[in-house]
């Protein structure tokens, strides 16, 4: 059997700031998976990965309010803090760091992060102040947990991206590690939002994973022009007959731009619709300059 051990589980900014300034005195570096909870697999895979490159594992686990529009799920968000402590409790997490949204903004804030323009396509359209929100609450964490190794999935490819620059752009003292997107057999990523899809939507739902996979498959066969591309994903989804497309895109993975024609590092993304359920995906895959 093996070995695992609780968790301490730390409400408050003071004391988190005091556990690890005495890790760090003590010459232990920081691992740190910033999550909203209801942990899967997918967030079990980042911890994994901390702990196989850190002494110290921190997970945050706080639905932040800022990210969500008036009209999103916020309120329905799926919340089991004890159910969580024993999933982090199982790949030996050190700290979980479960603050309130008092203790995270104890006053309405007057001082916000602006993302820049790669959150104003894909997700950012349709969620406007998404980004934002998630940008001020990683700032906010990053000044509490201080240099440290932060693990995110590519799950949420446009999120990494972004975060990879707002690092750069406030040298902030983080490395920002990106890891694969962890699925279910069926090739559904795995997401805390899976759990509202009905039985059909669920039945339909891999439908994502099989437009990136058709989409690569075309690019494979020669296709440089994104249009032609855009279509393949967009006649698959079609197929999901509950599911109402928000986008279908093929970017640059590194900077989110469409390249005409297709070169270079790429990504597939897809966004679709299930009544209120939002669901997303992405494939990576590289053209070659020549063939
Ligand atoms: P969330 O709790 O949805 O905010 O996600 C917290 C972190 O877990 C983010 O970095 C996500 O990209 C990552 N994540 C969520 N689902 C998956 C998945 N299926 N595979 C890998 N990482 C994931």
């Amino acid at each position: 059997m093996p070995t695992t051990f609780s968790p301490t589980c730390i409400v408050t900014i003071a004391e988190l700031r005091s556990y690890l300034a005495t890790a760090r005195a003590r010459g232990r570096t920081i691992g740190f998976v910033p999550t909203m909870g209801a942990l899967h697999e997918g967030h079990l895979s980042l911890m994994r990965k901390a702990r196989s490159e850190n002494d110290c594992v921190v997970v945050s686990i706080f639905v932040n309010p800022l990210q969500f529009a008036p009209d999103e799920d916020l309120q329905e968000y799926p919340c089991d803090l004890s159910r969580d402590l024993n999933a982090c409790s199982s790949v030996n997490a050190d700290i979980v760091f479960a603050p309130t949204p008092e203790e995270m903004y104890p006053k309405p804030l007057d001082t916000k992060v602006k993302a820049g323009k790669l959150t104003k396509t894909l997700c950012g359209a349709s969620r406007p102040t998404h980004f934002d929100g998630v940008a001020t609450v990683l700032v906010k964490l990053f000044s509490i947990v201080g240099e440290c190794s932060a693990y995110f999935g590519r799950k949420d490819f446009q999120q990494l991206v972004m975060t990879q620059r707002l690092v750069d752009d406030l040298s902030l003292p983080v490395r920002i590690v990106g890891c694969p997107i962890v699925r279910e057999v069926d090739g559904l990523a795995m997401s805390s939002r899976n759990v509202y899809l009905n039985t059909t939507e669920r039945s339909q739902a891999p439908m994502l994973r099989q437009a990136l996979e058709a989409a690569i498959s075309r690019i494979r066969a020669g296709e440089k022009d994104p249009a032609a591309v855009r279509a393949v994903m967009r006649e698959t989804l079609t197929k999901a007959s509950s599911a109402e497309i928000d986008y279908a895109e093929v970017v640059s993975a590194v900077d989110l731009s469409i390249p005409k024609p297709l070169n270079g590092e790429i990504r597939l993304l897809v966004a679709v619709r299930f009544g209120e359920t939002r669901l997303i995906d992405n494939a990576g895959c590289v053209i070659p300059d020549k063939p």
